[in-house]
């Protein structure tokens, strides 16, 4: 009774784009969420031009998302207003869209699709020996049941008790990002450009890697949030609501703030993970650690790493956790080792000061800022954004020692 084909824990887009692949292909799928249909999850909502790609992919409509052109991207007292780049690869526009709607919107898509899903359902891995072999449900008075499948994918986010009976937990010497949200009213909600500022400081004047965000939900309110990077001077001891409180200082009149709708929210950014597979288990989206340094992004990796493994699992059981760490190392381990040494380097004030002037200096400079930073080139890609790309990270990868040594403390 308790037999399926694959099991999937976690609900976000990294869980329901497996359980919607594998449904697709006639795949026996079971989801476990632990939160209701219809939960929320604290992000900023954001997706880029890769994320809807990734969307095209699973043929998925973005109709009910408000649709993003580009970016304006603030330092200081400059401003620049970026279209996303034209690439072969990935379509010219984002979108905003809450993620209430589009989580919901994925996961009954993978409900329709055929998969199995129990909402409230806490899950965790039962093991032989340390191959997973099934879930066992937890809570909700139905203790002990248990589920079997030759194949597990962990998506259960930001690190919880799933990942830790996997080893799958962030490692302690890497980066990792601490973001707040809120939504509140603004006239300017149907705007098309995506806002983020970049020389956001905190109470006591210390610049913070990381950036403010406006992102208009076109739905009569705006995300509005703050982020910052685990490399920061002082990072312990930031206030993530006095920097928000601060941050909607800033924006309030000129985007005619109202007050938030419901309480600040803030969650951790993932961005490693020591173990990303075992035998019978692969982990995707967040719970492999799977944010981009470089802007905090992680809808679009969950996605493509969701369905990645699903790929895997259909091509053969048997190799699939091994071919998958393979694989997803070779998509995404370059950008992500470039972007955490980057995070090293953004940590120490003088060098974000100078980097921030050179970013947003020029047109040029900022649109590769804007193509690098949303990972919309990689090694092969023609051009300045490829060239600066295979510049930093082989620089990078020279200076990556000394930045650990002298990464900015409290
Ligand atoms: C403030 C903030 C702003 C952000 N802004 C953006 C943005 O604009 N754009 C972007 O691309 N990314 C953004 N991110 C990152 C993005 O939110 C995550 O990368 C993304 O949600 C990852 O998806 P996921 O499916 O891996 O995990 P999640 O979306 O976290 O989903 C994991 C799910 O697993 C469930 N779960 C956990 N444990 C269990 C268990 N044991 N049993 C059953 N269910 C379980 C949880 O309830 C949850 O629903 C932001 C993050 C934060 C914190």
């Amino acid at each position: 009774m308790n037999q399926r084909d694959l099991l999937v824990i976690g609900g976000g887009p990294a869980g329901a784009a497996a359980a919607l692949r594998a449904a697709r292909s006639g795949v026996r799928v079971m989801l476990f969420e632990k939160g209701p249909h219809g939960r929320d999850k604290v992000c900023g909502d954001g997706l880029t031009p890769r994320a809807v790609a990734a969307l095209n992919d699973l043929d998925l409509s973005i109709a009910d998302a408000h649709r993003i052109d580009g970016l304006r991207m603030i330092a200081g007292k400059t401003t620049r207003e970026l279209s996303w780049p034209t690439t072969d690869r990935f379509p010219n526009h984002g979108a905003v869209w809450p993620r209430r709607r589009f989580d919901t919107f994925l996961i009954d898509a993978a409900i329709a699709a055929g998969a199995e899903v129990r909402f409230d359902c806490e899950a965790l891995p039962v093991l032989d020996g340390d191959r997973v072999v099934g879930v066992r449900v937890v809570g909700s008075g139905v203790d002990s049941e248990t589920f079997t499948a030759p194949f597990t994918i962990l998506a259960t986010g930001a690190q919880g008790a799933a990942a830790k009976m996997l080893g799958a937990e962030r490692d302690p010497d890497e980066p990792f990002g601490l973001a707040i949200r809120a939504y509140a009213t603004t006239p300017r909600h149907a705007e098309r450009h995506l806002e983020a500022c970049l020389s956001l400081r905190d109470e006591h004047g210390t610049p913070v890697p990381g950036y403010g965000w406006m992102f208009p939900a076109g739905d009569g309110t705006v995300n509005i949030g703050v982020g910052a990077l685990s490399t920061m001077q002082g990072f312990k001891k930031l206030n993530l609501n006095t920097l928000l409180d601060q941050y909607a200082a800033i924006v309030r009149e000129p985007w005619g703030l109202g007050e938030y709708i419901e309480k600040p929210r803030a969650w951790r950014l993932p961005m490693s993970c020591v173990r990303r597979h075992g035998p019978g288990w692969v982990a995707v989206g967040d719970a492999a650690g799977f944010v981009n340094p470089m802007n905090g992004e992680g809808i679009d990796y969950g996605l493509e790493s969701g369905t990645l493994a699903v790929d895997l699992f259909l091509a053969d059981v048997a190799t699939a956790s091994q071919a998958y760490d393979q694989q997803v190392g070779e998509r995404f381990d370059a950008f992500l080792r470039t972007g955490r040494r980057f995070s090293f380097l953004i940590g120490h004030p003088w060098i974000l000061r100078t980097g921030l002037r050179i970013a947003v200096g020029t047109q040029t400079t900022a649109d590769i800022t804007l193509a690098v930073m949303g990972n919309l080139i990689d090694g092969q890609t023609p051009g300045a954004s490829g060239r600066v790309m295979r510049l930093a990270d082989r620089s990078l990868a020279l200076v990556d020692p000394l930045l650990r040594k002298t990464r900015a403390r409290s």
